[in-house]
């Protein structure tokens, strides 16, 4: 990586997302595991059939006119393939990436120099955009729309305005909360893909493809147990099965079986629907703490010592996708299953989750009978 697209704080040399933002019992150091265990194509890509399908239409558009594919803005959880697939399609696209975020762009000049820097087809991935500054922001605008960029140079009554032109690039935008873009930001992209949960039997494709990749040994059900507790997300499922090899290693013969699996995960304190410390915690919390709610987000992340976009961004989508707690303009509420599943009776009235969820980050939940 060169020309200001160095890594930014919270990445490795490959622009991985490290693991501050995950589950509780994050190891630091398997970056390179992940990395080769990154899908390298679409057609490595496991899941998300969906946005796939778009995706391969977008590119294959862009190839046979021999341009450069719309922009494009990717939008779920972390963990979810977000920055895989913005590598899979320079790959595809037999482009160049650059990788920032919108944190790293504090200053508008920051963002220019990226962009200047450009080379005609690049792809400039963005994680975390909508947490850009205004004024990059503003600057990202005219780049995307015209392949310009206005440098402001001087200050007060005497400075002026230098149009610098930018290479026609791809802007590849990740976000955990689409909700959070402006307006004028959101409608500049061409494409958006909402990134799902995975399904167990995706997640479990996912841990057979790494445990090959890996040379780890490991039969189907030992497979389908870590897939059922990685709380949808592939990164969690790659960490689970890494977690488990070291049990297997340490304390067995090496190879994964559903026994080792299980005994494995009880020590990482991963219960069988996936749920780790923080998540119960915020559970507890909900439940206990303020008999079920409706509570703010802010205040359960201050009851369990977490930053509230911890909470609204890596726990909450997988607890309304359990059916654990629903989102209301009154604020979180537990559903019956939270309090059934913290072993405790629910009041008359709890709302029960057997509607069917369906969890987007930017979405706000309403169950039927609310
Ligand atoms: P995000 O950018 O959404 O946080 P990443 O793209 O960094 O997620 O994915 C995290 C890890 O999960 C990757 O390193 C990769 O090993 C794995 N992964 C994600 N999506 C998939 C997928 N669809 N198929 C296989 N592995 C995946």
């Amino acid at each position: 990586m060169t020309d200001g697209a160095e890594p930014y704080p919270g990445t490795d040399a490959f622009g991985e997302p490290d693991d501050r933002d995950m589950s509780p019992f994050s190891v630091t150091g398997d970056g390179d595991f992940d990395t080769n265990l990154r899908p390298r194509s679409l057609g490595d890509f496991i899941g998300q059939p969906r946005v796939c399908e778009q995706l391969e239409l977008v590119l294959a558009g862009a190839r046979g006119r021999g341009g450069t594919p719309d922009h494009i803005l990717l939008s779920g959880p972390p963990g979810l393939g977000k920055t895989s697939l913005a590598m899979i399609i320079a790959g595809e696209m037999g482009a160049a990436i650059r990788v920032t975020s919108g944190p790293a762009l504090e200053r508008a000049g920051d963002l220019a120099a990226m962009l200047s820097n450009l080379v005609e087809g690049d792809v400039l991935f963005i994680d975390e955009i909508h947490r850009i500054a205004r004024p990059a922001e503003e600057m990202l605008y005219l780049a995307m729309e015209d392949y310009r960029v206005d440098v402001v140079v001087g200050k007060g009554p005497g400075a002026t305005s230098i149009p610098l032109d930018v290479a026609p690039f791809t802007l590849v935008g990740a976000t955990t909360r689409s909700g959070s873009l402006t307006g004028p930001l959101r409608d500049r992209f061409g494409f958006t893909a909402h990134m799902e949960f995975y399904e167990a039997s995706e997640l479990l494709q996912v841990i057979t493809r790494s445990a090959g990749i890996l040379g780890i040994t490991m039969n189907r059900e030992a497979g389908a147990e870590i897939a059922g507790r990685s709380r949808g997300t592939p990164r969690i499922a790659n960490r689970l099965l890494r977690r488990v090899r070291d049990y297997a290693e340490v304390r067995g013969d090496g190879v994964v079986t559903l026994d080792v699996a299980r005994a494995a995960l009880r020590v990482y304190d991963v219960d069988e629907l996936g749920f780790d410390r923080l998540d119960r915690a915020v559970l507890n919390a909900l439940v206990k703490g303020f008999g079920g709610g409706p509570v703010g987000v802010s205040t359960i992340a201050v009851a369990v010592g977490e930053e509230p976009a911890t909470v609204e961004e890596v726990c909450e989508p997988f607890l309304v996708r359990a059916g654990m707690i629903a989102r209301t303009p009154r604020g979180r509420i537990a559903t019956a299953a939270a309090w059934h599943h913290l072993d405790l009776t629910p009041p008359a009235g709890a709302l029960n989750a057997s509607f069917g969820v369906r969890v987007r980050d930017d979405d706000t939940l309403f169950g039927p009978d609310l």
